[in-house]
């Protein structure tokens, strides 16, 4: 069975794209889908587009339609945490929807119908992302030529909680308010990205495995607009595709 490989935006997918042998276009859902082999695993690559809905629905489509047996989202996020710097790589442990309110009929932050607000990622799948991620950040430069900026320290991995919304966090302010406010419950996160625990629903109701990895492309405050577009293709995607070429031999 397929490992369905799940991406918001086309820059951060088309470095494993352009490696997919016998690649198959499907168009379903009005997205586009990838059937192919990468290094003779079988693969499915889909793009879900921005937001918690559309990754929702990329999500269940891979499963229904597609028979995925898992499924792994690489992506870009902006880093909230102290020292998840860009350039880094965050490997989810597990997923908050930070803006879920549905208070004061539940807490802030629970799913309701869930009794939590955290859904856990898989531990297996997870445990053999971090390894992969750990081998391809510390591999970086001689593998593939990539190096953090002159004068910066070197890329790092970090394991944690990822926060998802549909906001694109943009000012220090919000960042800054948005980690106090769940840190204040118990809830230390590292990442904002806009996708991911969505997809981590979908799973959990289905019952299939999912994990997930982000390189940090901004630090979610006032210049994270910036170089978002040329960071994601020349720094995103070659992670994304190595991190991922590496977790394929792993399974
Ligand atoms: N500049 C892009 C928009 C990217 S939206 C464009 O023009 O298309 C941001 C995407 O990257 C989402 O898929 C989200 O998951 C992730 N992301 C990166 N940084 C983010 C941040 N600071 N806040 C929220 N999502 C972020």
């Amino acid at each position: 069975m397929s490992t369905a490989i799940l991406s918001a935006l086309t820059e951060e997918q088309s470095s494993l794209v352009g490696r997919l042998a016998h690649p198959q276009r499907v168009t379903h859902a009005g997205r586009a889908f990838w059937r192919g082999e990468l290094d003779d695993r079988p693969v499915v690559l889909a793009l879900s587009g921005i937001g918690k809905v559309a990754a929702a629905t990329t999500a269940t489509a891979l499963i229904e339609h597609f028979g995925v047996a898992r499924i792994v989202f690489t992506g870009v996020a902006g880093g909230v945490g102290d020292g998840v710097n860009v350039g880094d790589v965050v490997v989810a442990q597990d997923y908050i929807q930070h803006d879920m309110d549905a208070s004061p009929l539940f807490p802030r932050w629970e799913l309701p119908g869930y009794a939590r607000s955290r859904l856990p990622c898989d531990p297996a799948l997870t445990a053999l992302l971090l390894e992969a991620a750990n081998a391809c950040v510390a591999g970086a430069s001689s593998q593939f030529g990539l190096k953090s900026a002159p004068g910066q320290r070197a890329h790092q991995v970090h394991h944690g909680l990822v926060a998802s919304g549909d906001r694109f966090v943009s000012t220090a302010t919000e960042s800054a308010q948005l980690r106090a406010a769940l840190q204040g419950a118990g809830h230390d996160v590292l990442a904002v990205e806009m996708e991911g625990a969505a997809v981590a629903q979908v799973c959990q109701d289905y019952g299939l495995p999912f994990a997930a990895v982000r390189t940090i492309s901004d630090r979610a405050d006032d210049t994270a607009h910036g170089d978002f577009a040329l960071f994601v293709q020349t720094v995103a995607s070659r992670y994304a595709e190595h991190m991922v070429l590496a977790l394929l031999q792993k399974l």
